[in-house]
């Protein structure tokens, strides 16, 4: 990353172009090869686009922290942003930042905490790009109260499969606005954003946690805290049984005072330290995440939590991205990887979330990291995510047995309920249960058609499903 005006442009031509390259996502599932192309500005960009200059179809990637195959195209051609990674402009006393796409959510902590900045929204993870971000329309643990990360984008450039560019402001063109928010990069390659960052006073966070017994009590919790706090969400213990199915630990908070900090701290308020402390090994023992494992942790987990404590000022790092501490901690899962599946259901249907527990319970299926939130309202994105309701992110070793019955069958509920699944971390819905979980589908391939009648833009999620 590097905080420059545009126009000095230090980059070296993209030797990147011919490269053969094989790449999957986060979950480390379903490898292809394709064409790398590495642009560094708008116009080297629509020169890929150009008919008969890459193969095609195209598809936009950044950090590659999608868990599946949403920024792969098989024999096609992967426009990485990983040369659009400049910090153009950032204004300390209104918090309002042009980056380039393949800027890093880190990479926007780092520049703005100091001025007292921080992303509006922040993922499980801040190894993602502000292209992706955009994208998949990401949420955080703020969500009941900040809604998605496309709420807070005040315009974007797009480079169009045509080649040409358009910048989209959310009120002066809101189709394309919108079909690109959460349009996991089908409309074409964004090339740099304009955000508005969020206030905070302290680079700290003030944590209450609790540990819940069983499913009703944490659901009654999260509906408490939302009322009370910021950021908000439950780790679930997957593995429990009986009554203590959807045992949890909730973790509430909101940034921190600078009179909430320690002695020492209180002369660095903003003081944020990046840098990933350890490393997965390259040779780690396959299977080592199995059911048995698996719900040792759990339990190990839940146990170690308190039953409830109150104000515990925590890192940005401990708070947001505990899995961030661990580089490429995605290995540990061995060779056949893993397999996310995030539903989001209406708050109406919480007999439902308690029956999809139940589920996942008797199929023995261990998720090592299980994640429960309530979302507050949606927004125009056509194919954005989030709307009101619960939301539920399980992840499984790929090789788990009776994995790909248990998600037909949460699947199936999550329709019945008018509920949706994840884009971004979706492996395995079908075409037909996508039409019936996104409404709006329909437009979005109308629009999809007008604006890239050759599909030159696909990814290899968007042919399998149809979109
Ligand atoms: C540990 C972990 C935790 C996570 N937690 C959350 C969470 O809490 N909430 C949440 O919402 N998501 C979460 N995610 C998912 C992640 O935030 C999204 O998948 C995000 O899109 C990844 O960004 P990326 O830069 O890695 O994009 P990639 O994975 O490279 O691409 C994702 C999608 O964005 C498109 N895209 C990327 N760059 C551009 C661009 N410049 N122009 C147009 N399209 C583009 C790609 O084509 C693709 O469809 C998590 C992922 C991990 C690994």
């Amino acid at each position: 990353m590097a905080l420059l005006p545009a126009g000095d442009d230090p980059r070296t031509p993209d030797t990147s172009a011919g490269k053969t390259v094989t790449l999957t996502g986060w979950g480390r599932i379903a490898p292809t090869t394709a064409t790398l192309a590495e642009p560094a500005d708008a116009r080297a960009a629509a020169a890929y686009l150009a008919p008969g200059q890459t193969p095609g179809p195209v598809i936009p990637r950044g950090l590659g922290r999608a868990y599946n195959n949403a920024a792969q195209s098989a024999g096609g051609t992967v426009l990485s942003t990983a040369r659009l990674a400049r910090i153009l402009s950032l204004d300390p006393g209104t918090g309002i930042v042009t980056a380039e796409a393949g800027v890093s959510l880190e990479d926007l902590m780092v520049a703005g905490l100091p001025h007292g900045w921080f992303v509006p929204v922040s993922p499980g993870t801040r190894q993602v790009t502000v292209g992706g971000a955009i994208a998949a329309d990401v949420h955080g643990k703020n969500h009941h109260v900040a809604g998605s990360f496309g709420g807070h984008v005040l315009s974007f450039d797009l480079v169009l499969p045509s080649g040409q560019s358009r910048t989209c402001l959310p009120d002066r063109d809101p189709d394309l606005f919108w079909a690109t928010t959460g349009g996991m990069g089908l409309t074409g390659l964004i090339t740099r954003a304009t955000i508005q960052l969020k206030r905070v006073e302290t680079a700290r966070v003030k944590v209450d946690t609790v540990r819940t017994a069983d499913i009703d009590e944490t659901m009654a919790v999260l509906a408490e805290h939302d009322e009370k706090y910021g950021y908000t969400v439950a780790w679930s213990d997957s593995t429990a049984r009986g009554g203590a199915i959807g045992r949890s630990v909730i973790t509430s908070g909101d940034f921190a005072g600078p009179g909430d900090l320690r002695e020492p701290d209180q002369d660095r308020p903003f003081a944020f330290d990046p840098r990933a402390r350890l490393g997965v090994p390259d040779i780690f023992p396959p299977g080592l995440l199995n059911r048995y494992s698996i719900t040792l942790a759990n339990e190990a987990w839940y146990r170690k939590a308190p039953r409830a404590r109150e104000g515990e000022i925590q890192t940005i790092g401990q708070f947001f991205h505990p899995l961030d501490g661990i580089r490429n901690w995605n290995r540990v899962y061995g060779p056949k990887g893993f397999r996310q599946y995030q539903y989001v259901m209406p708050f109406s249907a919480q007999d439902a979330v308690r029956k999809s527990f139940e589920m996942v319970s008797a199929a023995h299926a261990p998720s090592f990291v299980t994640v429960l939130k309530r979302f507050g309202a949606g927004n125009a994105g056509l194919l954005s995510f989030p709307m009101p309701g619960w939301t539920l992110a399980l992840d499984f070793p790929g090789g788990t047995p009776g994995l790909a019955r248990l998600c037909d069958a949460l699947d199936r509920l999550v329709v019945d309920n008018g509920g949706r699944v994840y884009l971004a971390k979706d492996s395995r819905v079908s075409p037909g249960m996508l039409e019936q979980m996104y409404p709006r589908l329909a437009e979005f391939r109308k629009l999809r058609g007008e604006l890239d009648p050759g599909a030159v833009f696909a990814s290899d999620l968007s042919r399998r499903l149809g979109m």
